[in-house]
């Protein structure tokens, strides 16, 4: 059983989750629109993530016999200047995201609630990865400068990507 605070907490997490989809999905609409291939499919399995993890959350509230509440969303932005940009933004909605997961460790902390704790410590550890994926493109973006045979070489690569669900 769930605090009415932390069930109400998770339940915003799992509409966040469900929005970074959303906003994935709509720079991956950018990156399409400018003939990146590469990377569109980079944040359209970047989507794919945030759903699972919009769902991890939406089983965990199902399994606790909380009630899972869908919300409706703000539109996601559409205007990007450019795929630094993209990924620039991308980095500052996962800080976000980073900064979320910690308020609800803190919740479930004060309420010494150690189930859901392991269930944040799962995304604690996804959160260092998704912040250093970016990264690392982000500085390889950074360092190819205007060079557009680079670029080309960086979306043929982020063009491999594929989502694999992860063994839980
Ligand atoms: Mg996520």
């Amino acid at each position: 059983m769930l605090s009415e605070k932390l069930e109400n907490a998770l339940n915003n997490q799992i509409n966040f989750e469900f929005y970074s989809a959303h906003i994935y999905l709509s720079m991956a609409a950018y990156c399409l629109d400018i003939d990146l291939d590469g990377f569109a499919n980079f944040f359209t399995v970047q989507a794919e993530e945030e759903k699972f993890h919009a769902m991890k959350f939406f089983n965990y509230v199902n399994q606790k016999e909380g009630k899972v509440v869908l919300k409706g969303m703000p539109d996601p932005r559409v205007a990007f200047e450019s795929a630094l940009d993209v990924f620039e933004t991308a980095l500052l909605h996962e800080k976000i995201v980073t900064s979320r997961i910690y308020s609800l460790s803190d919740i479930a902390t004060e309420e010494r609630e150690h189930a859901t704790l392991s269930l944040l410590k799962w995304f604690i550890d996804e959160q260092v990865e998704e912040e250093n994926s970016l990264t690392t493109i982000i500085k390889k973006l950074k360092r190819m400068g205007g060079d557009s045979a680079a670029l080309y070489m960086l979306d043929n690569e982020l063009a491999t990507r594929v989502f694999v669900p992860p063994v839980i």
